[in-house]
């Protein structure tokens, strides 16, 4: 009999192999002949037959070069940090494969002159805020605190209250940040109470400028005060107001959050916020505010190295103009009819014996904002064993597990998934009543 390994398949059979050709096509020679080596590996240790080989390959070949997977966001974490934030609407991701070739981003088609890079977002923001005499945009929100800072206070302090000292997340702290640009930081007030006289007392000729950052990951509660917008625009310093959520006009359902329209109204020199929050785009640093501060962080050397790529404007000049953004359509979803659909998606799973079940449940905003808001929803409720091969799918579904139960709430899974959603639960059913889901996963 002939060693087995003998009739391992050869690279160049398999690159020739029709299937792996497209794979070729698709995701480039080098990825498919990592996969080919890894399974002939797997042939000559006995773990697969010959015959299986070219299979294995395909099995292992990533669904695209990117490296990175789709997920359906079944968290009920409107913005999830971990998950990329906001989802762009259709409109954006159409814009987004529009301007991925060559584009006219800094090109005047109609008269073959230079144009100003990203001239139609730059439009759309502008005419979403009608209060801002200027508008910029730049790779994210730090970055436009960054620049303000350095335009508006290197060597000189901002004047910040201390209950507004804000860890961003993964580390990454707003007064660090801040300080990382050569301007000084003088801190008001206390955690829980800053005033106005703080402010005043601090206000020297050191002053760059005051900021408000607002603290959109967390709650205090209690005896508290701090100082509006309005009245820190009678300081006679300028005034950076960090929103953070990207809101640019009031959003009844959350009366807490700072929207850019209302604080530039109420006074501020400076608003920047981020674009893939509440806004539903991309991600951007929004800058807004005053004609004549918005110009000076536009020509200072360091906007160059924050510049937005054509994708993100592309991507936010949709946003604004397009239709509504999965970010809002989620934040605005009715609770009866997240319930009806998980009983729907639940129906369907017990008819075929799976241990389903439409409960309502709570979801949230997430680290974009509303710190403490909870949206109600409604979920279909798994045992916990479907969690990791759910996750582990194509595409990822990814839930949230609650005693020891599997949740997936529906409130940011678009309806047009909810089949998807039922039929990856379905395939995975034998699996998981057989004990062995996930095995046999990537
Ligand atoms: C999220 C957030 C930031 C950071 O924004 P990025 O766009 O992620 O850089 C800064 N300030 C506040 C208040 C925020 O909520």
């Amino acid at each position: 009999m002939v060693d087995p390994r003998r009739r391992v398949p050869r690279t160049d059979a398999l690159l020739a192999d029709p299937r792996l050709v497209d794979a070729q096509t698709r995701l480039g020679k080098a990825l498919v002949k990592a996969a080919i080596v890894a399974a002939q590996e797997r042939a000559r240790a006995g773990q697969i037959p010959p015959e299986a080989v070219a299979d294995a390959v395909l099995a292992a070949l990533p669904a695209g070069a990117g490296g990175l997977r789709p997920v359906v966001n079944a968290t009920g974490v409107i913005l999830h940090t971990n998950l990329g934030r906001a989802p762009l609407s259709a409109a954006a991701r159409e814009a987004v494969l529009d301007a991925a070739g060559c584009t006219d981003i800094e090109f005047e088609l109609k008269t073959g002159r230079r144009g100003r890079r990203g001239r139609t977002a730059l439009a759309a923001l502008a005419a979403a805020v009608p209060a801002a005499e200027d508008v910029h945009v730049v790779n994210n929100n730090a970055a436009g605190l960054v620049l303000a800072a350095t335009a508006m206070a290197f060597g000189r302090e901002i004047v910040v209250s201390r209950g507004e000292m804000v860890e961003i997340g993964d580390g990454f702290r707003i007064p660090e940040l801040l300080t990382s640009t050569g301007a000084r930081l003088r801190e008001v007030g206390t955690t829980n109470r800053t005033t106005l006289r703080d402010y005043a007392e601090a206000i020297t000729g050191e002053t760059g400028f005051v900021l408000k950052v607002h603290p959109s990951n967390f709650r205090i509660e209690g005896f508290t005060s701090s100082v509006g917008v309005g009245e820190l625009a009678g300081l006679g310093v300028p005034l950076v107001v960090d929103i953070g959520s990207g809101l640019l006009a009031p959003e009844p359902l959350l009366p807490e959050e700072p929207d850019a329209a209302t604080v530039l109204r109420e006074g501020a020199d400076l608003v920047t916020a981020s674009g893939d929050k509440l806004l539903g785009g991309p991600q951007a640093g929004l800058l807004l505010g005053r004609a004549s501060v918005v110009q000076r962080l536009r020509r200072h050397p360091l906007t160059r190295a924050l510049r937005v790529d054509k994708l993100a404007l592309a991507a936010l000049g949709a946003t604004l103009r397009g239709p509504a953004t999965p970010t809002a359509e989620a934040l605005h979803a009715d609770p009866d009819e997240l319930l009806r659909r998980a009983e729907d998606v639940a129906g369907d799973l017990v008819a075929r014996g799976v241990a389903a079940q439409a409960v309502r449940s709570d979801a949230t905003v997430g680290g974009g904002g509303a710190p403490g808001l909870v949206l109600p929803s409604a979920a279909v409720s798994l045992p916990g064993a479907y969690a990791e091969p759910l996750r582990r799918g194509d595409p990822a579904l990814v839930g949230r597990v609650e005693r020891g139960r599997c949740l997936l709430d529906l409130r940011c899974v678009p309806q047009h998934m909810d089949e998807a959603l039922r039929d990856a639960v379905l395939a995975l059913a034998p699996g998981v009543r057989a004990g062995t889901a996930g095995e046999g996963e990537r």
